[in-house]
């Protein structure tokens, strides 16, 4: 007879089938670019978030190979025991330096520095009001906060202060600075003058503004004008714009000092490789070499749009590296994304739960390394392919 845990399983995957919702990974041959080679063919890349193109970057390949070459693979311990050496002190130097704020926390992923910040902030009785369409890594933070969850309409600060209305407790609010599957930005002057009467705090998760916004690249923040004050706890990642991996929570010496007190996920983990804190400083010293990435990516942007408005294809309102283009149901995305793949563009259908039901969408990433070509060639390929 089969064991409950073998029938759940087995029905969990039947449904995600019927459902158009079954995920598979590709297996990549080659680093990430504008160009990447799978089953021994080349693909256009418009589904990383290698905004910048930075992740085989030869300088930030130098530096991982230079601090492995120092340092060795392995960090060897967590962070507060032996992990934590150099390369990692001085990456959070230098994006203490870069976000404007006293200090940085690295934390291996995102989804950990989110987690890990939201359970250390928040206990029962607080409230924590977070955007609908918040990363799954914030909701998930929220939910298991032990504080009252409350969501609030997408960017809709008249919502939230309804919602925040002579409510009782601490008060978090928290949003992503540009929205991971839709593109568009949070108004965050208007959301941190709401905080401020309400006396609450704002966190921005800004792992799409990070090294794209600004202009030194300091994200969503700088492009709004907003400081410290304005926004006591910012996060961001490293795996995007940045080329690495892992992610950091800039603010106040005294959030950073509990965070490193009482966060678990920072507490128990392995600290990641000095190497990849090495690459990922090279990557930071980049926004200031290479500002002409950030130019250029938007003038990719652009295009894109300009090119896109031409075909009448339903651009959604995002000014960011993010493009999506709204299908509707799950099936239609796949079946396009699939048409797409055959003409050799690797573009990814995003689905439920990731979207809400009824949103399924063609994820549309721009990077600096595409060429111009390239994106006339995505243009080209979507009008033929849209409306089939
Ligand atoms: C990718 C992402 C994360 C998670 O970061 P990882 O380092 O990949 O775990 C968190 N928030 C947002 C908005 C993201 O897009």
């Amino acid at each position: 007879m089969a064991s409950v845990f073998e029938q759940r399983l087995g029905a969990a995957l039947e449904q995600r089938r019927q459902q158009d919702l079954y995920r598979q990974r590709l297996t990549l041959d080659s680093p990430q670019g504008p160009l990447v080679r799978l089953h021994n063919r080349e693909y256009l890349n418009f589904c990383s978030n290698d905004y910048l193109g930075l992740a085989a970057h030869p300088k930030v390949l130098e530096s991982f190979l230079r601090a492995a070459t120092e340092y060795g693979v392995g960090s060897g311990a967590s962070h507060l025991v032996c992990g934590h050496s150099r390369p990692h002190q001085a990456l959070e130097e230098a994006l203490a330096e870069l976000t404007g704020r006293p200090r940085a926390l690295l934390f291996s992923s995102g989804y950990a520095a989110n987690t890990g910040t939201l359970a250390t902030l928040l206990r029962t009785g607080d409230q924590v009001f977070q955007d609908r369409l918040n990363h799954a890594s914030l909701l998930d933070g929220g939910l298991h906060s032990g504080a009252r969850f409350r969501r609030f309409a997408h960017n809709d600060v008249a919502d939230l202060e309804r919602r925040m209305a002579g409510v009782d407790g601490a008060k978090l609010v928290v949003v992503d600075g540009v929205f991971s599957m839709d593109g568009d930005t949070a108004p965050l002057a208007e959301l941190s003058a709401l905080c401020r009467r309400e006396n609450a705090w704002l966190m921005v998760d800004d792992a799409h503004g990070i090294g794209v916004l600004g202009e030194t690249g300091a994200g969503s923040l700088e492009a709004a004008g907003m400081g410290v004050s304005d926004v006591p706890v910012l996060m961001a990642t490293l795996g995007k714009a940045l080329g690495v991996a892992g992610a950091f929570v800039a603010g106040e010496e005294l959030l950073i000092e509990n965070l490193i007190q009482q966060t678990r996920n920072y507490i128990y983990t392995t600290a990641t490789p000095p190497a990849l804190a090495a690459a990922a400083l090279a990557a930071v010293q980049l926004l200031h070499e290479e500002s002409w990435r950030r130019e250029y990516l938007a003038t990719l942007v652009a295009r894109f749009r300009r090119g896109a408005l031409e075909q009448g294809l339903p651009l959604m309102e995002s000014h960011s590296a993010i493009q999506p283009l709204l299908v509707g149901d799950a099936g239609s995305a796949v079946a396009l994304s699939q048409r797409l793949r055959a003409a050799g563009l690797l573009i990814s259908a995003i689905r439920p739960p990731t979207v809400p039901a009824g949103t399924s969408r063609l994820r549309i990433t721009l990077s600096a390394a595409h060429s111009e070509q390239q994106v006339d060639y995505l243009l080209e390929q979507l009008g033929r392919h849209w409306c089939q």
